[in-house]
């Protein structure tokens, strides 16, 4: 049975990297019909905190990133990791060591100053000195000497550490709390996880944690190490090249099936396909498709991506979105004006980020006074009485597409003058602006009463 599991560390926002590892452990799991843990790994105290908990939750369920045990937090564990602490101790496999943090930084200094490369000399490890008085010790694990540490890892294949590399790592600090690779091995343990997925930047730490699981006794897990994203420049992905936090990609106005669709295949792939669901990733995914190059992030892609996604979700969904982003903008589509769903479905094609869809929305409920430059360009004296005209037919025509479109070929014809003579200044007269979507439908949904208001203001404002 397929068990992986998500380990965030609540330091700080859900970062992109992050979200695509917890997508991979979830989508693995479901794949397998397997389950997926959450693990909150807040042992650092000074720098867990519990709005970056709440964040990180509310992170995952925004990206649909449901998970089936936990969220079990370390903190809370304690007693189990001194338990077994205890037994490595017991069994040899643990030591107390009373170096002093004055020590260990003399010892590291002495080390450089040789060209060595700093780390723990053992010590305490077979010492059998009194311990020094009033010096809390800090439990190490007693480290293979000899001999290599191989796994065959599921993204990059075989990898190998020789154990003369590794030093005595500190597994339980003065004050009992556990330091990572020892919380983590204990857990991967007892969650029974199957396939540990994680970042590459962990793979230093897995030889380490392969010793420790040998030496508690336990079924190894299989290891998958995947890629850094990188940036567009080919550094790490960090806040320089843009955002990083999954809530930022949120408020900026992505659709989470576009940041999800753009992570999945961000370092994996599925043949050449770009556009796809969470349920289709789920069927396809396998981990021998995953990248062992590290993946550029592309900013362009993701926005192309929510495109389609804006495109094609649904219109109730949408008009929700929107509204905040209305109201930031002095608009208040539930006080009046055409419905918010067909304005939505009106402008949407032209638009990549939700905000962009109220920009595109405001002339729909409050008009805008047009910019100079447009007046002066488009509400010229060929023009006007063409307004003019038309602000009078409107008055009693059908009020609908069609028959709007025949209204405007009918009077160009009589005025002699192109559509772009009449739709272009009709945009700016009603909606402020020159572009806009075909001016038939903006006309129909803004309706005829508001249509007119604002084509006599605009008239009356030129002296017209
Ligand atoms: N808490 C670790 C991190 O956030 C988890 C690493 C792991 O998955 O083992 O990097």
């Amino acid at each position: 049975m397929v068990r992986t599991r998500f380990a965030p560390s609540p330091t700080g926002f859900l970062h992109i990297g992050g979200a695509r590892t917890a997508l991979f452990c979830w989508a693995y799991a479901r794949r397998h019909g397997g389950t997926f843990v959450l693990r909150i790994e807040d042992t650092d105290l000074e720098r867990s905190t519990e709005a970056s908990v709440k964040t990180i939750l509310d992170s995952m369920a925004w990206l649909g990133l449901d998970w089936d045990e936990g969220p079990f937090y370390q903190m809370q564990r304690l007693d189990r990791y001194r338990e077994v602490a205890e037994q490595l101790l017991r069994d040899g496999h643990a030591y107390w060591c009373y170096a002093s943090r004055e020590e260990l930084e003399e010892m590291r200094t002495a080390q450089r100053e040789r060209g060595e490369k700093p780390r723990y000399d053992g010590r305490w490890r077979d010492s059998t000195a009194t311990p020094p008085a009033g010096v809390k010790p800090v439990l190490r694990f007693r480290n293979p000497l000899d001999g290599e540490v191989v796994w065959d890892d599921l993204v990059k294949g075989e990898i190998r550490f020789a154990n003369e590399e590794l030093d005595d790592l500190v597994i339980l600090r003065a004050d009992g709390v556990p330091t990572y690779n020892f919380g983590v091995v204990v857990d991967d343990l007892d969650m029974n996880i199957t396939h540990v997925l994680r970042g590459d930047d962990h793979v230093n730490n897995t030889p380490r944690q392969i010793n420790l699981y040998r030496a508690i006794g336990g079924a190894l897990p299989r290891f998958g190490h995947l890629p850094m994203i990188l940036g567009p420049d080919g550094e790490r992905m960090s806040k320089r090249h843009g955002a990083v936090s999954c809530t930022q990609y949120r408020d900026e106005g992505f659709l989470p099936e576009a940041v999800m669709n753009y992570l999945a295949r961000l370092g994996w792939s599925h043949g050449n396909e770009e556009v796809f669901s969470m349920q289709q990733m789920v069927e396809w995914f396998a981990l021998d498709h995953i990248s062992r190059s590290p993946a550029r992030f592309d900013s362009e892609k993701l926005l192309w991506l929510n495109q389609h996604y804006l495109k094609v979700a649904d219109l109730d969904r949408l008009a929700a979105l929107v509204l905040p982003f209305l109201h930031e903008r002095d608009c208040h589509p539930e006080q009046g004006g055409p419905d918010l769903r067909q304005v939505v479905d009106l402008v949407r094609p032209r638009v990549h980020l939700i905000p962009e869809l109220a920009d595109a929305a405001i002339y729909f409920y409050r008009q805008i006074h047009a910019h100079e430059d447009h007046i002066a360009q488009h509400l010229t004296p060929v023009t006007l009485p063409v307004l003019r005209e038309l602000h009078s037919r409107f008055a009693d025509c059908s009020w609908e597409r069609g028959a709007l479109s025949a209204l405007f070929k009918e009077v160009m014809a009589a005025h002699g003058v192109k559509m772009g003579q009449v739709g272009v200044p009709l945009r700016v007269a009603v909606c402020g602006e020159p572009q806009t979507p075909a001016i038939d439908a903006v006309l129909e949904l803004i309706g005829r009463d508001e249509v007119r208001r604002r084509l006599a203001d605009t008239l009356a404002r030129l002296g017209a």
